[in-house]
C-alpha cells in the first residue's frame, strides 16, 4: 500500500476513508494528499463516467482547485461564459457577460467544461502523487468502533471485486457517495425534501446554425431550451424542458422537434454523444456531520445547499 494509506495512529488503518470518487471525493482526496493526511478513496464503479453531467465550474471552485495545479488546465480547456443570446419569440437580445463584476478573482467567469474533464484533471493530479482510486470497491456496512463514542472512529466493511470483504478502521469517514449515499443511509442521517415538477432532457450534441462560443437561451410560453458551449465530448450541451405529461424516451428526433419549436428550423442537431433525462429535486441531509462521519457533495444536498422552507 502507498504511504498515504497508513495512519500514524495504530488504532486506525487510515485517518480518512473517502467513499465515492466523483468530483467531491476526488477534490477532497487532492486536498488531503496536499496536507499529507493518510486516506483511502474507494468507488464501486470500475470506471469514471464520460458524460458531461455537471458542466459549470464557478470561479470559487477554480480558486479552491488552484493549489493542485489543475485550474489553469481546466480554464484552458473550458469555455468561459462571456456572452448570452436570449432568443425570445419576437427578438434576440445579446447579453454581455464579459464584465460579471468578479474583480477579486483570477477566474472572472463561469466556466463550461464536461464533468469528465474535471474528474480527469483531479485523477491525474492524484496519480502524480501516487494516489490510486480503489475502483470496484463498495462500502457495505459502517459501524462505530466504540458504540458509546461517536467520535472514536468507524469500522467500514468494504467489498472488493478482486479480493472479497475487507474491514477498514478509519478515524473519519467521508460520504462523497452521491445522492443515494450509502454512508448517509447507514448512519441514519435523514434526507428531507422532494422533487420539482418537470422533466429535463440533456444532450451533448452538435448544433449546426448556433453561433459559437456563446450561451443560447430560447424562451417561449411553453418553456425553455438552452445551449451551452462545451467542446468535448461534443460542441454543445443542450438542456430543455419536456412538455408536461411527455413520458416518451428522448431521442435525436424528439430533440430536433423541440429545437424546431424554439427556432423555426434554424438549428440542425446531430451526432449526439449522450442523451439523458433528468428530474430536479431539493433534498438536504439532516446533518452534514455526525461524530466521525461527514457527508459532502450530492450526499449532503441536491442541488442547492440552502435549506428550503417546505
Ligand atoms: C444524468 C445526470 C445529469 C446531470 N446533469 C447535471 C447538469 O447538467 N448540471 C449539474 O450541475 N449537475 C448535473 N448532474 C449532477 C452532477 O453530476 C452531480 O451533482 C455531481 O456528480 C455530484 O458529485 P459528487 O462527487 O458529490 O457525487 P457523484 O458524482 O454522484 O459521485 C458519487 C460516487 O460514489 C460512488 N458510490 C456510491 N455509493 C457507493 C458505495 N456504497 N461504495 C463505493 N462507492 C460508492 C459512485 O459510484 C460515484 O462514483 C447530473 C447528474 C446526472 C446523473
Amino acid at each position: 500500500m502507498a504511504a498515504h494509506q497508513h495512519s500514524a495512529d495504530n488504532n486506525y488503518d487510515v485517518d480518512v476513508l473517502i467513499v465515492g470518487a466523483g468530483p467531491t471525493g476526488l477534490a477532497l482526496a487532492a486536498q488531503l494528499s496536499s496536507f499529507g493526511t493518510s486516506f483511502r478513496i474507494i468507488d464501486r464503479q470500475m470506471d469514471r463516467s464520460e458524460h458531461s453531467r455537471a458542466l459549470a465550474l464557478q470561479p470559487r471552485t477554480l480558486e479552491a482547485l488552484r493549489p493542485f495545479g489543475v485550474s489553469a488546465s481546466l480554464a484552458a480547456a473550458g469555455h468561459p461564459a462571456r456572452g448570452l443570446h436570449l432568443h425570445l419569440p419576437e427578438q434576440t437580445i445579446p447579453v454581455d457577460l464579459s464584465d460579471a463584476g468578479i474583480e477579486d478573482s483570477e477566474y472572472q467567469h463561469l466556466l463550461f467544461l464536461s464533468q469528465a474533464e474535471t474528474e480527469r484533471a483531479l485523477v491525474s493530479y492524484l496519480s502524480a502523487r501516487g494516489v490510486r482510486v480503489e475502483r470496484g470497491t463498495e462500502l457495505q456496512e459502517l459501524d462505530r468502533l466504540d458504540p458509546e463514542d461517536p467520535f472514536a472512529g468507524m469500522e467500514a466493511k468494504i467489498q472488493r471485486m478482486d479480493r472479497g470483504i475487507e474491514r477498514v478502521r478509519a478515524r473519519y469517514v467521508v460520504g462523497a457517495d452521491g445522492a443515494h449515499s450509502t454512508v448517509r443511509a447507514k448512519m441514519g442521517m435523514g434526507w428531507r425534501g422532494s422533487g420539482y415538477p418537470g422533466t429535463y432532457v440533456l444532450a451533448d450534441v452538435e448544433a449546426a446554425g448556433a453561433e459559437p462560443n456563446t450561451i443560447h437561451a430560447y424562451l417561449n410560453d411553453d418553456g425553455f431550451m438552452m445551449l451551452f458551449p462545451l467542446g468535448s465530448p461534443a460542441t454543445w450541451r443542450l438542456i430543455g424542458m419536456k412538455e408536461q405529461g411527455d413520458t416518451s424516451e428522448a431521442t435525436l428526433g424528439s430533440l430536433q422537434t423541440m429545437a424546431d419549436k424554439f427556432t423555426g428550423g434554424a438549428l440542425q442537431l446531430k451526432d449526439p454523444q449522450w442523451i439523458s433525462t433528468f428530474k430536479l429535486s431539493h433534498q438536504i441531509a439532516e446533518y452534514y456531520q455526525f461524530g466521525s462521519v461527514f457527508l459532502a457533495g450530492d450526499a449532503a444536498h441536491v442541488h442547492s445547499p440552502w435549506p428550503r422552507r417546505e
